[in-house]
């Protein structure tokens, strides 16, 4: 008997599995992961200071992971302040600044493009 799986389950191949990247053109297997953050212990063991080195790679990550953090703290101010607002109004998918919801917050959200999921109103005409 044969057994056909659904098509997002992964057939037997000899293709590489797990974390890989490309580099020339050529799947490379990650065999390990730069360091996430300055409290990893190879932060402050880096001694070579060569480019893409894991005290660069400790602080680049971190920095991201603090922006995005920031940017997610920020949009959840946004959406207890905003409640209920129609701070981006699209009718038949057209965006119409005419109807934007005109308060401080709503133009402040707008102008960092940070508009809370709930804010954004999906209208239809009647026409
Ligand atoms: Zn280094
Ligand atoms: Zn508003």
């Amino acid at each position: 008997m044969t057994i056909n799986p659904p098509p997002h389950i992964a057939r037997p191949s000899t293709d590489l599995v797990g974390p890989m990247v490309w580099f020339r053109g050529q799947p490379v297997a990650v065999t390990s992961s730069p360091p996430r953050d300055t409290t990893d212990p190879r932060y402050n063991a880096c001694t070579e200071h060569r480019l893409a080195c894991d005290c660069r790679e400790a602080e680049l990550s971190e920095g991201l992971a603090e922006h995005r953090i920031d940017r997610f703290a920020l949009r959840e101010q946004l959406e207890v302040a905003l409640i209920d607002h129609p701070t981006v109004v699209l009718v038949d998918g057209i965006d119409r600044a005419d109807l934007h919801c005109r308060c401080q917050g709503c133009e402040f959200a707008r102008s960092i493009s940070l508009v809370p999921f709930k804010n954004t109103r999906y209208l239809r005409s009647l026409l």
